[in-house]
């Protein structure tokens, strides 16, 4: 009874601990500040001098061409990797940018925000990831604050996978344009993948205007990450930021 007890306890405790030997972390011995050396492959994330995420301060004006977002409904696949929430989607939908084409490859969500905006934190921020056809990155960021519910959330946590990998499929296609604020201004600048390899020379956009999800639709979004997935703000390194 006793052994079963300690077996019991022991499962729980257990629990947190995500895919069952992560290469890299949120915090402790495999935290953001050792990503650097848990790999050859990650010595980017600690020599680097363009790295995301960042305090989006101090922009400079510029005469900055408007978003176009071709975003149709799509059905999608979602998975919780132990890192994010994270959304494949099929690759129809589309961003053009300095006369390029960038296609959306996922969407995945950290919470709090990663970047910050004047030194403000928001409770969640979403990154849709965009390829060109050169293997070339941009990263579309848009920042949540506590509203009114997010109808675009809705089917995404109504499918949360319980297990991490397992992938849940989203049998109708879903609208993702409400994700994305009426205002498409945006702030933009130089980084990195803010995950491990810390990859550099992406295009990073961070639309200005919050949009709005519920305490409860975070408070899910919470339970299935089970810890905060931000990583801090890195240096700008002499970048500049324009709006
Ligand atoms: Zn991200």
């Amino acid at each position: 009874m006793k052994k079963q007890l300690f077996f019991t306890l022991a499962m729980a405790f257990s629990l947190p601990a995500f895919a069952s030997n992560p290469l890299w972390t949120y915090e402790g011995a495999k935290g953001p500040g050792h990503w650097g050396e848990l790999s050859p492959d990650y010595g980017t994330c600690h020599s680097g001098k363009f790295q995301s995420p960042i305090d989006i301060r101090q922009p400079v004006n510029a005469d900055l061409a408007p978003l176009n977002l071709h975003y149709q409904n799509t059905a999608e696949t979602l998975v919780n990797n132990g890192h994010t929430l994270q959304v494949s989607v099929q690759e129809n939908e589309e961003v053009e940018l300095d006369g390029q084409k960038f296609t959306l490859q996922q969407y995945h969500f950290h919470t709090p925000s990663e970047n910050l905006i004047a030194g403000k934190s928001f409770p969640l921020e979403a990154h849709f990831v965009h390829s060109s056809d050169n293997n070339e990155l941009l990263v579309v960021a848009v920042m949540f604050n506590i509203g009114a519910e997010n109808p675009a959330l809705g089917p995404l946590l109504a499918a949360l996978p319980e297990k991490i990998d397992e992938v849940a499929t989203l049998n109708q296609p879903m609208n993702i344009r409400p994700l994305f604020p009426e205002n498409l201004h945006y702030y933009r600048f130089s980084g990195s993948l803010t995950t491990p390899p810390c990859t550099e020379g992406l295009r990073w956009i961070v639309l200005k205007e919050p949009v709005t999800l519920s305490q409860s639709q975070l408070e899910k979004f919470q339970h299935a990450l089970r810890h905060a997935n931000n990583r801090p703000v890195q240096p700008l390194n002499g970048r500049m930021i324009v709006e």
